[in-house]
């Protein structure tokens, strides 16, 4: 599944090719996603010049003149940029053609993404109106999630330290794998009550969180060329993991069996003696 440091690569990558582009056309070939595609969405689209494309947790908010495009990749979905004559295959549900002679084409074999539009400011939309703060820096340059957030989010909370920083009103775009890795690398078992956790041990919490998608964020630098080609899949990439899908496996500090367990339906990975 495309994690934030994925969405955010495919934003940095289509940003180069759309920015300041016309839209000369919207092909819609199955609209049954999460949601159905809005019939309209050609009408509302031909002609408008895109003027940004940002990111707010996993959707990514392509601005045009008369309101935004917002994207999800789902489960399975990619985007990427092909010559407009390229034949469309089974999964590609969705183009946005250029007037330039490209277009960007959303290939999603299960359709749990989504492809919707919002004529007013878009952090009104439902989707993102009640969503927590950007573990990164936002797109408007705020920088909200820290220590003293993460201390004050958590007081009294009984819930597993884990789900917490998985749960999007409290931070967003923390998936299992990067929770997983950062509890790792904080020294937090994942199944700590989450109103335990001292301010210093939030703080490092943050900062591993911070740093575990800011390293996957610039190795998928390394992997845009593989989403813009016409051939082969989505540039999702493998990390060399902590403890994530490794199960059984000695931990790389102190050589323990990493432990797995299931919280919340989610697969946990930790080491018993590293993180307390
Ligand atoms: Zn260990």
């Amino acid at each position: 599944m495309p994690e934030l440091p994925e969405v955010e690569t495919t934003r940095r990558g289509l940003a180069a090719h759309l920015i300041g582009l016309t839209v000369a056309d919207v092909v819609i070939r199955n609209p049954m996603l999460r949601w159905p595609i809005p019939d309209n969405l050609p009408d509302l689209l031909r002609g408008q010049r895109i003027q940004s494309l940002k990111r707010r947790a996993k959707y990514l908010l392509m601005e045009c003149g008369n309101g935004t495009l917002i994207l999800h990749l789902g489960m399975s979905g990619s985007l990427r940029i092909l010559p407009d004559d390229t034949p469309p295959t089974k999964h590609d549900h969705f183009d946005l053609v250029l007037t330039n002679g490209t277009l960007m084409r959303l290939r999603d074999p299960r359709r749990f993404g989504a492809v919707l539009w919002h004529s007013d400011d878009v952090h009104t939309h439902p989707l993102l109106a009640s969503l927590g703060p950007e573990p990164l820096e936002d797109a408007y340059g705020e920088d909200n999630f820290d220590a003293r957030y993460l201390y004050q989010a958590t007081r009294g909370r009984s819930i597993a330290i884990k789900q917490c920083i998985m749960d999007n009103h409290i931070v967003v775009g923390v998936g299992n794998i990067y929770a997983n890795e950062a509890l790792f690398r904080a020294g937090i078992k994942p199944q700590l009550a989450a109103g335990k956790l001292s301010l210093p041990r939030c703080a490092k919490l943050v900062a591993e969180i911070r740093a575990t998608l800011s390293e996957a964020i610039d190795l998928g630098g390394s992997t845009l060329r593989d989403f813009v080609n016409t051939s082969g899949q989505p540039g999702y990439f493998q990390q060399h993991y902590w403890v994530y899908g490794r199960g059984g496996e000695p931990c790389r500090i102190c050589g323990a069996p990493i432990k797995q367990i299931k919280q919340g339906q989610r697969s946990s990975f930790y080491c018993q003696h590293c993180q307390k």
